[in-house]
C-alpha cells in the first residue's frame, strides 16, 4: 500500500478559522473563566492554537478516551485512559475535538461530563463530518464541516503518523503494483 496526502485544508486557512473560533468564544465567555478539557491525542494541535488566541482566563486540562467499534465506526462505549485531574463542578466546560464522526463518542462522554455539574458545557471541534452523524450531540463551534473522507495532520494520525503536519490533508491508500 502507498500512502498518499493530499492539502485539503491549508495551514493559513487553519490560523484564520482559530481566530475566529476565538473571537466568538472571547465574546461569548466575556467576563468568565473558561476550562478547556482536550481530548488526547488528536486534540493537542488543535487546543493549544485556539487556546493561544483566547483572552479571558483559560485553565486546562486533558483526558483520553478509547472508543471500541468494528474498527471502521466507534460503538460509543468508551474506556477512560486517563481521566480529568481537575474537579469540573462550577466550571465554564469547553470539550475540545478534533474531528465528530458519527457522534458516539462525544455523545458518551458529554452526558458523563455533564453528571459532573459543570457549570456550562460546551463542545468545540475542528472538523465535522455531519453526513456521518448517527448520535444527537450539539456541537457549540465548529472549525470546518468536511465529507466523508480519513484526514490526517494537524492532532490527525493514521496509524499514529501525520500529526505533526500543520495542515489538514485527505489520506488515500494506492494499491502498488
Ligand atoms: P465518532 O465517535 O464521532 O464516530 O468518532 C470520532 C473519533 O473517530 C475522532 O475523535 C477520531 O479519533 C476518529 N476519526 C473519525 N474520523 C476520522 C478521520 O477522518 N481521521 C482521523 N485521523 N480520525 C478520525
Amino acid at each position: 500500500m502507498r500512502e498518499q496526502v493530499s492539502v485539503l485544508i491549508e495551514e493559513e486557512r487553519l490560523a484564520a478559522r482559530l481566530q475566529e473560533l476565538a473571537a466568538q468564544i472571547n465574546e461569548e465567555y466575556a467576563g468568565k473563566k473558561i476550562h478547556l478539557i482536550c481530548i488526547l491525542k488528536g486534540s493537542v494541535f488543535f487546543t493549544c492554537e485556539l487556546a493561544k488566541y483566547i483572552k479571558v482566563p483559560v485553565t486546562m486540562d486533558f483526558m483520553s478516551v478509547s472508543s471500541y467499534g468494528d474498527g471502521v465506526t466507534s460503538s460509543g462505549y468508551i474506556t477512560i485512559n486517563q481521566d480529568l485531574t481537575m474537579d469540573i463542578r462550577d466550571r465554564e466546560v469547553l470539550i475540545i475535538e478534533d474531528i465528530v464522526d458519527s457522534g458516539r463518542t462525544l455523545a458518551y462522554l458529554y452526558h458523563m461530563l455533564k453528571k459532573r455539574e459543570p457549570a456550562s458545557l460546551r463542545i468545540c471541534t475542528l472538523l465535522d463530518k455531519p453526513e456521518k452523524r448517527i448520535s444527537d450531540v450539539e456541537i457549540y463551534y465548529t472549525g470546518f464541516e468536511i465529507e466523508d473522507q480519513y484526514v490526517v495532520g494537524f492532532g490527525l494520525d493514521y496509524a499514529q503518523r501525520y500529526r505533526n503536519l500543520p495542515y489538514i490533508g485527505v489520506l488515500s491508500l494506492d494499491e502498488i503494483g
